[in-house]
């Protein structure tokens, strides 16, 4: 952490330590109060519009999988912190089908998969880069399903999840993963986790690997959790409060 100064370094593990515990705690008093195995529920930590001597600290203090959202910043991250090793990089936001080929080389699982031609374009950038040597493995899927149907908000309608999830499990630079939402804005987060349960429940039908469930946020992780949520993404109650930002 070449930049930071040390005092600097330690008041933010101080601050980030203490979030992640009181956040933990958080995950397993919901899992107990949905009746789940506190192991089910994983912690995607958030990083957007947070430094990379941030991810270094989360790192340190034994966090390997990061969620960010816009691709030209993680990229960024991911070169800067390509040092440490058996990090998992998460893309949760929107993807553009020209940046596909930018985040096949470093992302583990990519979790707003909403269309053939993004899956399409992926599975080609997935497949030259496992051939360029750049990745090992498949990119890990997760479809990004709409709750309102509004298309400008991203996501896919859930009357073509069952089409897009069999064009990804038969790319073969793809892996079918599971499904991830945002609740709508102004939904009550209850009834959208509940609708989202029972569209995974469908998927599961005809994929039984695709049992990630990417639900739950700062706000609403509780509810997520209470509907099968396997792992959470979490930025502003871990990180603190982000610049104001349209994104
Ligand atoms: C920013 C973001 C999050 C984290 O939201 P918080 O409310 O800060 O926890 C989760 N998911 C997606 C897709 C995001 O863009």
């Amino acid at each position: 952490m070449n930049s930071v100064a040390p005092q600097a370094v330690d008041r933010r593990t101080a601050e980030l330590s203490a979030n992640l515990d009181a956040l933990l705690a958080r995950i397993d008093a919901a899992c107990a109060a949905a009746g789940r195995d506190p192991g089910s529920v994983r912690l995607l930590p958030v990083t957007k519009f947070f430094p990379a001597s941030d991810v270094e600290i989360l790192y340190r203090i034994g966090r390997r999988e990061f969620g960010e959202s816009r691709e030209q910043e993680a990229t960024g991250k991911v070169v800067e912190l390509a040092g440490l090793r058996d990090i998992q990089w998460h893309m949760i936001g929107r993807l553009q089908r020209n940046k596909a080929r930018h985040v096949a080389r470093w992302a583990h699982t990519v979790h707003s998969v909403d269309s053939e031609r993004l899956a399409t374009a992926l599975d080609a950038a997935a497949t030259a880069a496992l051939d360029a040597g750049e990745r090992t493995e498949p990119v890990r899927i997760l479809l990004q399903v709409s709750l309102d149907n509004d298309p400008d908000r991203g996501g896919v309608s859930p009357e073509n999840i069952g089409p897009l999830a069999d064009r990804v499990a038969a790319a073969p630079g793809l892996r079918l993963a599971g499904l991830m939402a945002i609740p709508p804005l102004g939904a009550e987060s209850d009834s959208s986790f509940a609708r989202l349960a029972t569209l995974h429940t469908l998927l599961l039908a005809d994929h039984p690997d695709a049992k990630e469930l990417s639900a739950g946020m700062s706000g609403d992780l509780e509810s997520a959790i209470e509907h099968g949520s396997t792992v959470v993404r979490v930025g502003t109650a871990l990180m603190g409060a982000r610049p104001i930002t349209s994104a």
